[in-house]
């Protein structure tokens, strides 16, 4: 999540920027702090990509449904959720780049690129809007990055 878009984050989260910072510090867990924030990451408790429609991604995506959890307990949950319907287990999670984020599998995984709908064989994945049906490749994934900037 990009805490810098105020305007839309403000208008799904149901409070500000400020609020939220300390609704999160208020949910820190051993150790976690604003100078360690790389190591920790803003989860929701349930999962943004379960929402059916609008109103349901409205509700989920209130401040109230998220918590910062370290990094590594993060991808814990998305495994054992078996949310990401590529077989494989995923290591890392990068950090969030506008709608994209970046996992990174144990071993290289066959996917259906969702944008250039080649199938590819990587340990990479980008999954856009948080959602595991379209993951993209890291080729498209570079390409749609610069065509932002
Ligand atoms: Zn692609």
């Amino acid at each position: 999540m990009d805490l810098t878009k105020s305007h839309t984050t403000e208008k799904y989260l149901g409070c500000d920027i400020k609020q939220l910072m300390s609704h999160l510090e208020k949910n820190f867990i051993n150790g976690m702090s604003w100078e360690n924030r790389d190591d920790w990451q803003i989860d929701h408790i349930v999962p943004i990509s379960r929402a059916k429609n609008e109103e349901e991604f409205i509700l989920l995506s209130h401040y109230t449904n998220l918590q910062p959890m370290w990094a590594e307990e993060n991808l814990k949950k998305s495994n054992d959720l078996g949310f990401h319907n590529v077989k494989g287990r995923l290591i890392k999670k990068f950090g969030v780049k506008g709608e994209y984020q970046q996992y990174r599998y144990e071993t290289s995984v066959d996917f259906n690129c969702f944008d250039c709908g080649k199938s590819k064989t990587s340990k990479l994945v980008v999954v856009f809007n948080d959602n595991w049906s379209n993951i993209i490749c890291n080729g498209c994934y570079g390409k749609n990055l610069s065509k932002k900037s």
